[in-house]
């Protein structure tokens, strides 16, 4: 191969910078670290999932097709939609890029408020299109006004995160429907939603706003990230675009019946849930208490701390719980303070781990100054 290779190289695909895979490589190859840096879910799959994937195992020398039955009924959970209304991913981050693909073309704008998820930026970047960020304000709220006046002839996607990750709070209805009333395509990405207080899903919007697109997930609250199953709930235009994008048997057999075991099995799903939202809430009045930490409320399974009274680096924070045997999240790379970390819910035994963790490295920090 010749060293000039590059030359030939889509000029956005070699300006874009890798999306890192360097945490789960970490994670994998050292498994006595305890991982909360991902927002996984700590509790397996279900007997009735493993039984259904082994089932469709069988089945495996056969083609999947695009998940009709799956998307018919995750449409009418989602109040009253079909199938022409749902196309599965590959995961969301499959969703995403289908999104993507299908509105942005290079040089096209793309609005992200952030601090938020980093695939949208990055699978714009990918595809030559332009993302033009949007701060939260100081309280984490949507600058509405902001993301209003940032849009311009060529913004072709809006995308919203609510709850958001890292931040943890639910876009405001008002907020969110002065900004679909601008009439560009917008995504809200409703990877949490399952895990809210009270689950408010904002589906119900698309009849009055067709160009809002809602995207949800299989990895959160159902715990099949590495079974990767997302979903994109939208008007049958739109999705019947998308599915132009999609790659035929983008999610497999063995994924498409994971998918319709977890949504069958409500048992396992409330276990989830519960142990979830338990464990948020006391993962943040434990943090609260340590001196000098902040850590915010949140609706997802993950709970941001502002650490920066430590006068480290999100990194340094990162790699000095490495050593100590828990991998959390650096937030400084994506739009945040120095100091600002994300940490996943674990199970109870997990969270303790955690905390008594980092109760010690706190202390330690302060006895040195
Ligand atoms: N959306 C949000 C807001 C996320 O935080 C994540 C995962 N961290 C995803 C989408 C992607 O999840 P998946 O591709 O596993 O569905």
């Amino acid at each position: 191969m010749s060293a000039d290779i590059d030359k030939f190289i889509v000029p956005w695909v070699k300006a874009a910078a890798p999306y890192s895979d360097r945490h789960m490589e970490f994670a994998w190859s050292h498994p006595e670290v305890l991982r909360m840096m991902s927002n996984e879910n700590p509790i397996p799959p279900s007997p009735a999932v493993l039984e259904a994937i082994q089932r469709a195992a069988q089945l495996g020398n056969l083609y999947p097709d695009s998940g009709p039955a799956l998307r018919q009924k995750l449409g009418e959970i989602a109040g009253g939609f079909g199938k022409e209304n749902v196309i599965l991913g590959n995961g969301s981050t499959d969703i995403i890029d289908i999104i993507i693909t299908t509105f942005a073309a290079p040089g096209d704008e793309v609005l992200i408020p952030v601090p938020t998820f980093s695939m949208y930026e990055a699978r714009a970047k990918i595809r030559g299109a332009v993302p033009v960020f949007v701060p939260l304000r100081p309280d984490f709220s949507w600058d509405v006004d902001a993301i209003l006046r940032a849009i311009s002839s060529k913004t072709k996607l809006i995308f919203l995160c609510s709850p958001n990750n890292p931040t943890g709070i639910q876009i405001p209805l008002d907020d969110l429907k002065r900004i679909l009333s601008a009439g560009i395509p917008t995504v809200v990405d409703e990877a949490y939603y399952e895990l809210e207080n009270e689950p408010r899903t904002l589906a119900y919007l698309i009849r009055e706003y067709p160009n809002m697109i809602i995207s949800r997930t299989f990895s959160k609250a159902y715990g099949l990230a590495g079974l990767r199953v997302g979903y994109a709930i939208a008007d049958a235009k739109v999705v019947d675009y998308m599915m132009r994008v999609r790659i035929p048997w983008n999610v497999s057999l063995l994924a498409l019946a994971a998918a319709q075991a977890a949504l069958d099995d409500e048992a396992s799903f409330m276990e989830k849930r519960r142990t979830i939202i338990e464990g948020r809430q006391y993962l943040c009045e434990e943090i609260n208490k340590i001196p000098g930490l902040r850590a915010f409320p949140s609706e997802g399974n993950f709970v941001l701390i502002d650490a920066s009274s430590l006068g480290k680096t999100s990194e340094q924070i990162r790699d000095e719980l490495i050593e100590r045997k828990v991998f959390i999240r650096p937030m400084s790379p994506h739009h945040m303070g120095q100091g600002f970390v994300r940490v996943t819910v674990g199970t109870p035994e997990q969270n303790e781990f955690f905390l008594r963790v980092l109760r010690a490295y706190v202390a330690e920090i302060q006895a040195q100054r």
